[in-house]
């Protein structure tokens, strides 16, 4: 490589700048804002994870029988009687109150809950692993080997936090995805969305502001080499970007279609692509049997997507009645995060994205109110980007919506309702069978959790304690009852 082909100091800061700056609007939730040089020891804060906690402990097809669990099976807002659940292979096979039932055989492990509470793993239903919990500056400029790593570290930190799926919407999480399933590493299934498409200056586009113009067809710019975004101008190009995700893997396509809160080059108010550009994508999407998802704060932008026939909304804090009821009368999901004011992470906040911030946290309380009053379907993540630290708080994202919801309810949405989304990618469905529920014929994703989270939803904010057996597909991660 000549001198030339070096960038320069400058550029590089400024790539890492726009990409604090611009990567996720909810990154507002610390992520963006710390400095951009925070030390990288910061991301294995989280990771602290021993060896046989987290390699599986039961071969593919092993049974177990959990003996005397009172069940929140993802939807009833009451526990069970006393029962006893057998899991056989990675299928919840059968549960029953009569302790005859289901009676321990020859080679079936057994855990004697004593009336612990089993739950469905958790699902987090707008989750970034490769970018969750790497600070930006290392993100623009480090080895993708390196980054996958990272990223295989963090997966396995999330599923020790209970998270048994997570729909990823934006990175390149592919090989990651590949290598979890194939079980050469540990972490939750995921269902990848690829790259974000972006608009050129819409919140995907990660170029520093002058870095124009590009040359259609030309060279690709840094986060679209590495997968993390695809800018596309014109119905054409989307197609080409939403058909190459497809041909990755992808579960889901995910689109820019609206401004967001950190990103220097779009107003929060733009609308981004164009209904013919959307429904490229869309049609892209339902031929392989699934949907588009997009980032969308605004009325506007919002009522663009659903004409270009959209699925689900991604934020969309700035919603007014009106949509809202429209989203109800479609049947259109809601992925909505419980952005609220963060002082910590204001005050790292430009003046102008400071202004915007206010209006998307009091936006919250709106979009939540509305959700409610319409019956939307509502689906939760967390949406960290580039922050070790609140990326472990994972389910303290998930306890803090009894702000608005029962804790029943917030269980329920994170698990029975978010594994009804996970469905909505049709006959690409990457893991068919039920998720998210605890009943006869479900994949068998469970928690044992030592407590009730119906009382205190608060167990969930510390998994270290409070979940003392995580199980995924059939397969023991963690059981600390039985050592
Ligand atoms: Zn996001």
């Amino acid at each position: 490589m000549n001198s030339r082909d070096l960038p320069s100091i400058s550029f590089v800061r400024t790539r890492v700048r726009n990409l604090l700056r611009m990567l996720c609007a909810p990154l507002l939730s610390a992520a963006l804002l710390f400095g951009p040089c925070r030390p990288g020891l910061a991301q294995y804060e989280a990771l602290d994870l021993v060896p046989e906690q987290a390699a599986p402990t039961l071969p593919a097809g092993g049974v177990t029988l959990f003996q005397n669990v009172r069940i929140f099976d993802g939807k009833n807002s009451a526990l069970s009687a006393p029962s006893s659940v057998l899991v056989r292979g990675n299928i919840i096979e059968q549960i029953s109150v009569d302790p005859a039932a289901t009676a321990a055989g020859a080679g079936v492990r057994v855990i004697n809950a004593n009336g612990r509470v089993l739950m469905p793993g958790l699902i987090d239903a707008h989750w970034h692993m490769f970018m969750a919990a790497v600070p930006p500056a290392i993100l623009m400029t480090a080895d993708p080997g390196y980054l996958n790593l990272l990223a295989a570290r963090q997966a396995e930190a999330t599923l020790m936090r209970g998270f048994t799926t997570i729909r990823d919407m934006g990175g390149p999480v592919f090989g990651l995805k590949r290598a979890i399933d194939e079980g050469v590493t540990v972490g939750p299934r995921i269902y990848p969305s690829g790259a974000m498409i972006s608009q050129t200056s819409g919140h995907g586009d990660f170029r520093s502001r002058y870095e124009v113009p590009r040359t259609l067809g030309g060279p690709l710019s840094q986060s679209e080499i590495t997968g993390v975004a695809a800018i596309a101008d014109s119905p054409d190009e989307v197609r080409l970007r939403a058909r190459e995700q497809l041909r990755q893997g992808a579960s889901q396509i995910k689109l820019m279609a609206g401004g967001g809160v950190s990103s220097p080059h779009n107003p929060i108010e733009s609308m981004q692509f164009t209904e013919a550009e959307l429904h490229a994508a869309v049609e892209a999407a339902e031929n392989w049997g699934t949907y588009v998802a997009v980032h969308a704060y605004t009325p506007a932008a919002i009522r663009q997507a659903i004409a270009a026939g959209v699925k689900c909304i991604e934020h969309g804090q700035l919603i007014d009645e009106p949509t809202a009821e429209l989203l109800a009368d479609k049947g259109i999901w809601w992925s909505l995060q419980p952005l609220t004011y963060d002082a910590d992470v204001f005050a790292r906040m430009s003046p102008v994205s400071q202004k915007k911030a206010l209006e998307v946290f009091a936006g919250t309380e709106n979009a939540y109110k509305l959700a409610r009053k319409y019956k939307v379907k509502t689906a939760w993540g967390a949406d960290i980007l580039g922050d070790a630290g609140a990326a472990s708080r994972q389910g303290q994202y998930l306890a803090m919506m009894v702000r608005w919801y029962t804790p029943a309810e917030a269980l329920k949405m994170a698990t029975a309702d978010n594994g009804e989304l996970m469905a909505l990618s049709g006959f690409i469905n990457p893991y068919p069978g039920k998720l998210g529920v605890v009943e006869a014929g479900a994949l068998a994703d469970l928690l044992l959790v030592d407590g009730n989270p119906l009382d205190d939803i608060n167990l969930v904010a510390n998994p270290d304690k409070n979940f003392v057996v995580i199980m995924k597909d059939g397969k023991i991660y963690k059981d600390t009852l039985s050592k």
